[in-house]
């Protein structure tokens, strides 16, 4: 992918990085690749322990005895499902979501604090995905055959909500949201704004209350869109060219509609996944001991969930694939406005603590969802030789005043 004069180049960048750093960060990655099958191993576990409990079968029976709205029985269904497998899992979850960050020195969280976030997260998730599976379970009654069809478009559409309201509803949950104070990072920040025509706040959040990972997002769309810089970049030190650097690269995320084409392919991956669930369901739901139950019956919700969880590690490497490509492209984006390589370089180099700098071709094929920091910084130093001729200097950079 790179000639031996760029790999060259990047590996004297590579060198920077300091060896201890580098093994802690290569076990933290190749871990990290084992925790999605240990995930997989865990929820069906927790599936089948439901299923056997036969504590939802119950439930059903019992409201179907009050007559209870149909949707209603998928949505009381549904919710105490997220509410079981969030308290059979906390163990599990509590040592890869929170020990094992602190563990890598990733997170100085304090174990109630995250167990709190937990709980809200799964309060959240939980009424979310009853009201999404109260419409999914009437759609298999009413549409049949069809069913997958139109509960992939309603994906969608929930998809699309979620996207447009995490910034207003969802994320103000675990973290507070704020415009950079006035000074030089709020002052590169909006200038940037400007030339980009970009319409999105740009603020800075608490991200080092759960992490501190060197790291910005973007989110939302339209009014809502925001560009939120963890303090946690500040606390390692970023400086004014590293925010514009990162800070474009988050605007190329938003310019080139990315979130936007992720749900559109993800409403996509869902349709297809609702149909190859209709067609496994009754093996599976055999397999794990319900063989009287129809895909109708909510009952059956945690054979759904293992063959959504099974047909989710599978699609993850194409998933993986398609984030890499837009990652890319957004640190294009980075250098086409911002043309501040070495800005973006040493912003990646910050990042090397929890992603692996440079792993096999094969890894980052499968389980990368960025390109790995050799890949990026060989982008950037592709872009710099391209331009250099041209004199092509550093937006911002230049003295002013
Ligand atoms: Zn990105």
């Amino acid at each position: 992918m790179s000639t031996s004069v760029s790999a060259a180049e990047t590996a004297v960048y590579l060198a920077q990085l300091p060896a201890g750093l580098q093994a802690k960060a290569m076990a933290y990655t190749q871990g990290g690749h084992w925790l999605l099958l240990w995930s997989w191993l865990v929820t069906l576990a927790i599936c089948w322990v439901i299923v056997r409990s036969a504590v939802l079968t119950r439930l059903g029976r019992r409201l179907n005895a009050r007559r209870l709205r149909p949707g209603l029985t998928a949505f009381a269904t549904v919710t105490v499902f997220f509410l079981a497998r969030w308290s059979l899992s906390l163990p599990w979850s509590s040592y890869a979501e929170w020990g094992r960050e602190g563990a890598y020195g990733l997170s100085q969280q304090a174990y109630g604090d995250w167990l709190g976030q937990s709980v809200v997260n799964a309060v959240i998730s939980g009424l979310f995905s009853g009201l999404f599976f109260l419409g999914v379970y009437a759609l298999v009654r009413k549409a049949r055959r069809w069913w997958p069809l139109w509960a992939g478009a309603l994906a969608g559409l929930f998809s699309a909500a979620a996207l447009i309201a995490a910034p207003v509803i969802l994320l103000p949950f675990f973290n507070h949201y704020a415009p950079a104070p006035d000074g030089p990072v709020r002052r590169a920040v909006a200038e940037l704004a400007q030339s980009t025509s970009m319409p999105a706040q740009i603020v800075i959040y608490d991200g080092s209350r759960q992490s501190s990972r060197f790291t910005a997002s973007v989110s939302g769309l339209g009014a809502t869109a925001q560009i939120a810089m963890s303090d946690a970049m500040f606390q390692k030190g970023a400086s004014l060219a590293e925010v514009r650097a990162v800070v474009g690269h988050e605007i190329g995320h938003y310019k080139h509609a990315h979130l936007v084409l992720l749900t559109a392919m993800l409403t996509v991956l869902f349709t297809l996944g609702f149909w190859l669930i209709d067609r496994l369901y009754p093996r599976a739901a055999h397999w794990m001991g319900l063989a009287q139950t129809t895909i109708a019956d909510p009952a059956g919700f945690p054979v759904v969930t293992a063959l959504a969880a099974s047909l989710t590690l599978l699609a993850t490497p194409l998933i993986n694939t398609v984030q890499r490509t837009i990652e890319m492209d957004a640190d294009t984006f980075s250098l086409n406005e911002v043309r501040d390589p070495e800005a973006l370089i040493s912003a990646l180099l910050k990042s090397a603590d929890y992603r692996a700098a440079s792993p096999s071709a094969l890894e980052e094929a499968l389980f990368y969802d960025h390109p790995s920091i050799a890949h990026r910084i060989d982008n950037a130093l592709a872009w710099k030789r391209l331009h250099a001729s041209a004199g092509v200097t550093p937006k911002g950079r230049p003295v002013r005043r």
